[in-house]
C-alpha cells in the first residue's frame, strides 16, 4: 500500500490512533511524546534524512567484528558488571536480529527449532537496503550503543550475540538467553523489509500464548508496558513516525508467530526500527547520528518501564 501523506506530517487527530493508546498510557510519564515528534516534523521538514554521515557518531558501520570470532558456539558477551546508577541491579538483554554471517550458514540457520505454537527456522538472514547495507549490521550497532547508554544508567546489560558468532543464536536460543539470565527486560532490534513507501517504526508485542514449550501469559501486559513506553520515547528522540502500514498508526503491533517472544518467561518486545526497502528510512537507517537516536529512544523507553 502506498504512503499518500507528507512524511513526519505533525500529528493529526483525525488520521492518529497513536494518540489513544499512546497518550492514555504514557500521559504521566512522557507527555511530551507527541509534542516531540510534532516540534521534529516542522523543524526538519519532508525529507530531512536525518545526517548522513554514517561515522558521525558512534562506532564505523563495519561493525567491530572480531577477525577471530569464527566460534558459532562461543557464549554470548559477557555482562558489563557495574557499581552505580539508578539502573544498578536491573539486567536488560538486548538482542541484535539475525547475524552478519547467517547468509554463510543457510543450512544451520534453516533448520527447524520449536517455538511452541510449531516449529521455525532457527534464524534468518533479514533484510538490506537496496545498496546493501545489511539489517544484521544495523541490529548490531543500535544493540552497542544501546548497551553503552544502559550501562551508564548501571543496568547489567547482555547481548544474545556480539558478533562473535558465525551464525544466529536460534530463536530458541535467543529466547532462553533472556530467560536464564533472569532479564527485567529484553528488547530484540531490528529493521524491516517492506516495500517502497512504507514508512515508519513499530513496536511488536508477544501475544498471549499457551501452547506447547511456548506460556506467554504472564508476560503479554508487562511486555505490553514496556513496548508503549518504547514507541512513546522512540516517537519523542527520532522524530520518526509510526509505521504508515502495519498498527493502524499506533506503531503497536500483537504476534503469536515469533519464537523469541512466544518462548520468553520476561518481558521483552520486539521493534522495527524503520523499512530498509524504503529509500527516505534507508537515509535514516544508514546514518550513525540517527541510530544513536534510536538507541536512546530505547533506552529511555526501558529506563521507564523499569523504574516504574
Ligand atoms: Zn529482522
Amino acid at each position: 500500500m502506498s504512503y499518500l501523506g507528507p512524511e513526519f506530517e505533525p500529528a493529526q487527530p483525525r488520521r492518529s490512533p497513536l494518540r489513544r493508546p499512546l497518550v492514555v498510557a504514557l500521559a504521566a510519564l512522557v507527555p511530551g511524546a507527541l509534542l516531540g515528534w510534532g516540534v521534529y516534523a516542522a523543524a526538519a521538514g519532508p525529507g530531512d534524512p536525518g545526517g548522513s554521515d554514517r561515522a558521525a557518531v558512534g562506532t564505523p558501520t563495519s561493525g567491530p567484528v572480531s577477525p577471530t570470532a569464527t566460534d558459532g558456539e562461543k557464549s554470548p558477551s559477557t555482562p558489563v558488571p557495574t557499581t552505580s546508577g539508578p539502573l544498578q541491579g536491573k539486567v536488560v538483554v538486548i538482542d541484535p536480529g539475525h547475524n552478519p554471517n547467517n547468509f554463510r550458514h543457510t543450512a544451520e540457520i534453516n533448520r527447524k527449532v520449536d517455538i511452541g505454537t510449531n516449529r521455525k527456522e532457527c534464524d534468518t538472514t533479514g533484510t538490506s537496503t537496496n545498496s546493501g547495507y545489511a539489517e544484521a549490521k544495523f541490529t548490531l550497532d543500535v544493540a552497542q550503543r544501546l548497551r553503552a547508554l544502559l550501562q551508564s544508567q548501571g543496568a547489567t546489560v547482555k547481548l544474545t550475540q556480539d558478533g562473535d558468532r558465525s551464525y544466529g543464536p536460534c530463536v530458541d536460543e535467543r529466547a532462553r538467553i533472556g530467560n536464564t539470565a533472569h532479564a527485567d527486560a529484553v528488547v530484540s532490534i531490528h529493521a524491516d523489509g517492506s516495500a517502497a513507501g512504507n514508512r515508519g517504526f513499530h513496536v511488536i508485542l508477544p501475544a498471549s500464548v499457551h501452547a506447547g514449550s511456548a506460556d506467554t501469559r504472564a508476560i503479554a501486559a508487562p511486555s505490553r508496558d514496556l513496548g508503549e513506553r518504547i514507541a512513546g520515547d522512540f516517537v519523542r528522540v527520532t522524530g520518526s513516525a509510526p509505521s504508515n502500514y502495519i498498527g493502524d498508526g499506533t506503531g503497536l503491533v500483537t504476534r503469536k508467530d515469533l519464537g523469541g517472544l512466544n518462548l520468553s518467561t520476561v518481558p521483552k518486545v520486539f521493534i522495527e526500527c524503520g523499512n530498509m526497502r524504503d529509500t527516505k528510512d534507508a537515509a535514516l537507517l544508514t546514518s550513525g547520528a540517527w541510530r544513536q537516536k534510536a538507541a536512546q529512544g530505547i533506552s529511555e523507553g526501558i529506563v521507564s518501564f523499569l523504574r516504574g
